[in-house]
């Protein structure tokens, strides 16, 4: 169940429960590993530049400058002004959505009808309080593991994911940032498979 050693010297290391959430904080040139302990669990992430907490990770610029809504190895994750934030250096599962933004109570009542369901924006709210960061201040999310196939008419839709146990993303910093990663919550559609289960974060030094 555990992912392969990291290539590298590990300088933190801590398993996200199910529903759960952290900001942290990653220095340049350091590479943040999320690992899907089970397979088929989702990690929602947002990302900020520690220097100037107002430069968010930006999906369309992302989105753009790669050419795919579909990121894996080698793709860079570029800030609302159009930095590099994260290179992805490994990727273990090579499916990830960047469509889908974040569940949260307010989508959840009129998609699903129900009152206060709580999801990731509001992991993010809770995570990034010590930050000063507010909810009009999270950006859309990049959601590991996350499988929201397009067809070729458009049509999209939330899929189970096909990630396996142990996969793993590797992202480097090319700047100091502030990140948060929810443990996606959401239990009223197919994105984590029905079930939800723990997620690792590691931070290593190469
Ligand atoms: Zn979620």
């Amino acid at each position: 169940m555990n992912a392969e050693p990291v290539p590298g010297k590990v300088v933190f290391d801590t398993t996200l429960p199910p529903r759960g959430h952290i900001a942290h904080e990653i220095a340049r040139g350091q590479v943040m590993r999320i690992v899907d302990l089970e397979g088929r669990q989702v990690g929602d992430l947002v990302a900020y530049n520690r220097a100037n907490l107002a430069e968010k990770f930006w999906i369309s610029n992302t989105v753009r400058l790669n050419g795919t809504v579909y990121v894996t190895k080698g793709h860079v994750l570029y800030s609302e002004l159009s930095q590099p934030m994260f290179t992805i250096v490994a990727d273990t599962c090579g499916r990830h959505d960047l469509l889908a933004g974040s569940c949260n109570a307010e989508i959840d009542k009129v998609r699903y009808g129900v009152d206060a369901h709580y999801g990731c924006v509001e992991n993010f709210v809770a995570a990034l309080k010590p930050y000063g960061i507010e909810r009009k201040d999270v950006p859309m999310s990049l959601n590991f593991f996350m499988n929201c196939p397009v067809d070729a008419s458009g049509a999209w839709t939330i899929a189970t994911p096909v990630s396996k146990a142990g996969d793993y993303v590797d992202l480097r910093a090319e700047m100091d940032c502030v990140i948060a990663l929810s443990n996606c919550p959401q239990d009223l559609n197919p994105c984590n498979d029905g079930e939800l289960k723990p997620l690792q974060l590691i931070v290593y030094e190469t």
